[in-house]
Parts: C-alpha cells; sequence; structure tokens
C-alpha cells in the first residue's frame, strides 16, 4: 500500500536539484576530516536555521542536529531522526573534475558530501510541508564516520533522546545507478582492529636454541587464525580475519624479541563477532604460550555491525519501491556491505533502517570503489536518495 500523499513530490525535487548537486560539490571541494568538519558542520547548522529547525551544534565536537516540530503532530508524537554524516578522508584525490578537492591530501571518497547535501534538501522540503507531517523529524548531521568515532559520542551525548526510530543511506559505487538497496538484518559488518604483540626471546639467528623466536610464533598464530573460518563458523556465516601488517626483527641474523602485528576482524552479526574475538585471543595467547612465548592482543575501534529493524526495514522498502519501483529495489544478500559503519550505533539505540543507494555508472566512471582516489558519484543518485528518504518519513507517520 502506497501512502502516496505526495503527488507532486518529484517536481519538488526536480526544482531542487540544481542546489543539491551545487551542494554536493561545494563540499565536495572543501573536504574536512574527522572532528574537523568545521566549515561543514557551519553550513548546515545555518542552512537547518534558515528553515527554521531548532539547532542545536557542538554534539561530540562537530555534530549538528536539527529538530523539525510537525504542524499536524498530536500530543506524544513520535520523532523519526534522518542521518548523515560529514566526513572525508586523508586521500589526494586523482580526479579532474571543475569541482575536485582543493586541498590536495583531503577526499570526499566516500560519498558523504553527497549524504549531507541530500539530507539538507531534504530538510527543505520537509520544513515547507510542515504542516503535514504528524510528528518530529530530527535531522542529525554526525563527525567522524570514517574514523568510527562520531556516532557513539553523540548518542552518549544525547542526540537520540526521544527518538523512535532513525532512518540513513550510503551512496555504494558498486551497486548500479537507479538500484536502491534495501535489507532487514545486518548491512554492514562489525569491524575491529585487532593488535596483537608477540614476545619471545632475542638471540643469534643461528642459534634458535638459545631463543625464543617469535617470528615462528607469529607464522603459526596468523595460519591458525584463518582457522577459525573455516573451521569453526558455519559455512551459513561470514566472517573475515586479515592479519595486514607485520613488523618484525632488524636484521637478517638476530631472532627479534618482539613482532607487532595489526589486522581486523569483520563479521555481520553479534553472536559471530563476540565468538571470534573471544577465539582470536584464546588461539593466540594459546599457540604462543605452547611454544614458550607470550601474546598481548588488543581490539581497537570496535564497531558493532549495522543491524536493520524488520518493521522499519518494511517503511523504507515501501518509500523505496514508490521512487523506483519494485524490479528495482534489490533485498538480496547481495546488498550487504563488508565495509563497517558507525551508523551501528544509532541502529543499536533505537529501531531503524540504513539503506543503501546506488551510485555506480560505468560511462560516468562512477563505478570505482569506496576510498579509491578516483572515487564519484553518478548525482543522479542523490535525487532518488532524497526521494527515499522523505516518502520514508510520511510512511513511518502513516503506520
Ligand atoms: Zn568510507
Ligand atoms: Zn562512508
Amino acid at each position: 500500500m502506497s501512502i502516496s500523499p505526495i503527488e507532486d513530490l518529484k517536481a519538488e525535487i526536480d526544482e531542487r536539484i540544481p542546489d543539491l548537486i551545487a551542494t554536493r560539490r561545494d563540499l565536495h571541494e572543501h573536504p574536512e576530516l574527522a572532528f574537523e568538519e568545521v566549515r561543514t558542520a557551519s553550513i548546515v547548522a545555518q542552512r537547518l536555521k534558515a528553515l527554521g529547525l531548532e539547532v542545536q551544534t557542538g554534539i561530540a565536537k562537530t555534530g549538528v542536529t536539527g529538530l523539525l516540530r510537525g504542524g499536524a503532530a498530536p500530543e506524544n508524537a513520535r520523532t523519526i531522526a534522518i542521518r548523515a554524516d560529514m566526513d572525508a578522508l586523508p586521500i589526494y584525490e586523482l580526479n579532474e573534475l571543475d569541482y575536485r578537492s582543493q586541498t590536495d591530501d583531503k577526499m570526499h571518497a566516500c560519498g558523504h558530501d553527497g549524504h549531507t547535501s541530500i539530507a539538507l534538501t531534504v530538510a527543505d522540503i520537509l520544513s515547507k510541508r510542515k504542516s503535514e507531517l504528524k510528528g518530529n523529524v530530527k535531522f542529525i548531521f554526525q563527525p567522524a564516520e570514517e574514523r568510527i568515532g562520531g556516532a557513539k559520542p553523540m548518542v552518549e551525548e544525547g542526540a537520540l533522546q526521544g527518538i523512535d526510530a532513525i532512518i540513513g543511506l550510503h551512496l555504494i559505487s558498486g551497486v548500479p545507478i537507479g538500484q536502491v538497496g534495501v535489507r532487514s538484518g545486518t548491512v554492514f559488518a562489525s569491524a575491529d582492529s585487532l593488535q596483537f604483540t608477540i614476545k619471545g626471546k632475542g638471540g643469534h639467528a643461528a642459534m634458535p636454541e638459545t631463543a625464543i623466536d617469535p617470528v615462528v610464533i607469529s607464522a603459526q598464530i596468523i595460519t591458525a587464525l584463518q582457522t577459525l573460518i573455516s573451521r569453526e563458523i558455519s559455512p551459513f556465516q561470514a566472517a573475515v580475519i586479515t592479519i595486514a601488517r607485520l613488523q618484525a626483527g632488524t636484521a637478517f641474523n638476530i631472532i627479534p624479541e618482539q613482532v607487532v602485528m595489526d589486522g581486523t576482524m569483520r563479521s555481520y552479526d553479534k553472536d559471530t563477532r563476540a565468538y571470534l574475538l573471544q577465539r582470536i585471543t584464546e588461539v593466540a595467547q594459546g599457540i604462543a604460550s605452547s611454544m614458550r612465548g607470550s601474546c598481548e592482543v588488543q581490539v581497537i575501534d570496535g564497531c558493532p555491525p549495522c543491524t536493520n529493524d524488520a518493521g522499519m526495514t518494511g517503511v523504507v522498502r515501501q518509500a523505496a519501491i514508490d521512487t523506483v519501483g519494485v524490479e528495482n529495489v534489490n533485498e538480496s544478500d547481495a546488498v550487504r556491505v563488508s565495509g563497517s559503519d558507525d551508523m551501528a550505533y544509532f541502529l543499536d539505540a533505537v529501531p531503524g533502517c540504513y539503506f543503501i543507494v546506488g551510485s555506480g555508472n560505468s560511462q560516468k566512471e562512477t563505478t570505482y570503489p569506496h576510498h579509491h582516489p578516483r572515487f564519484n558519484i553518478d548525482e543522479d543518485a542523490l535525487p532518488i536518495a532524497v526521494e527515499v528518504l522523505t516518502r520514508s518519513v510520511f510512511e513511518f507517520f502513516s503506520a
């Protein structure tokens, strides 16, 4: 069942497309890294204030929220939040665009410039339709998604107080333009970075019996960790363990004192994540001690998986069908992303749906992966995202 009280929504979006694109390009030209989104946050705050929203700034350093009170909201009306992230990445942009990054070592290479512009446009449309809103809408602009550091402190500082549900989207270059991915359950993986410090006893490379070789211990640990995935996780579950950095030794003829290795673990559900984190530590420490060494394991910057609520997924799914047609709404496992996103902290706090809007178009060269120096988005994805978010709000309040 479609709500569609908003027959002329497409026209309202069309007339805002020039500004939607101009805002995105302006943000693209002026990328700011995690917790440094000062210019971006001030543009966001000014725009929200001009629309008449109740604006709060400085949440989790550079986060901004804007509350739009519905004109048709009964007492005890519900409030839905729309979340966008604002930060860029430390990457040198290789695109030759009129609106290329003006800062050599910073780039919007994940599409957060698009997310911010999309959410501002939705705020504009909904503020003009305020009298029809049967509840309140809170816009949440978070800092530091890329460092997995912005969402959690925003929740801790009360950004979700009084919020009943939350929605948001990620533009994804690996999904073709025109498609929207909406899936109940996990959509983005958890991400934990792992650091192992393997201690042995240094010595002469030709006299191993006088030493305890941490290099050999770490080799055993790396191999054993892979068997956690292949032997202890069901073939129907997915998880990844990667050891990406190894630091050992100073010369060919010296057994070093210690080896430090860094890696990451990704999974799609909380139980698998908890199980693997425990087993990674047990296996690493067990192997090290059986070989007369020791191993310290540190889990850093852990981010839970993004888990969508079934009810809220239904709301967004209907909005997506009304926007792009059922044939362009993808609900399959293919919608899952093995990257992580700290939208997870918002989704853990209130029921919500994080959906995917395809921005890949080989003719426009926008299929480079996220975080690539040639990453770009097909800007035709922006109005699609605006429409799905706007329709989701009305769908939510119609339920
Ligand atoms: Zn990213
Ligand atoms: Zn991102």
